[in-house]
């Protein structure tokens, strides 16, 4: 299935080797490693990552859901 996509090449590189989409996880995979945001509790939602095969570089960190309550660093009062 062929995505669509604005650039379909490294930006450093230059090279197609582009795999989109890639988890952005621990290594042992308790939890995820994403940006906080708040709901009844604190949720995390999972970062993906588009990631150059050939020269090794993340293109582009992304999140699939963009509405969430952000927490940004400035503390609530
Ligand atoms: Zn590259």
């Amino acid at each position: 299935m062929k995505e669509h996509k604005f650039e379909n090449r490294c930006i450093y590189c230059g090279e197609s080797d582009l795999v989109h989409d890639v988890h952005v996880g621990l290594t042992n995979e308790i939890g995820d490693v994403g940006l906080s945001y708040s709901k009844f509790i604190t949720g995390t939602e999972p970062i993906y990552a588009d990631i150059c095969t050939s020269c090794g570089s993340i293109i582009r960190l992304h999140v699939h859901k963009t509405d969430r309550k952000w927490i940004t660093k400035k503390p609530k009062s």
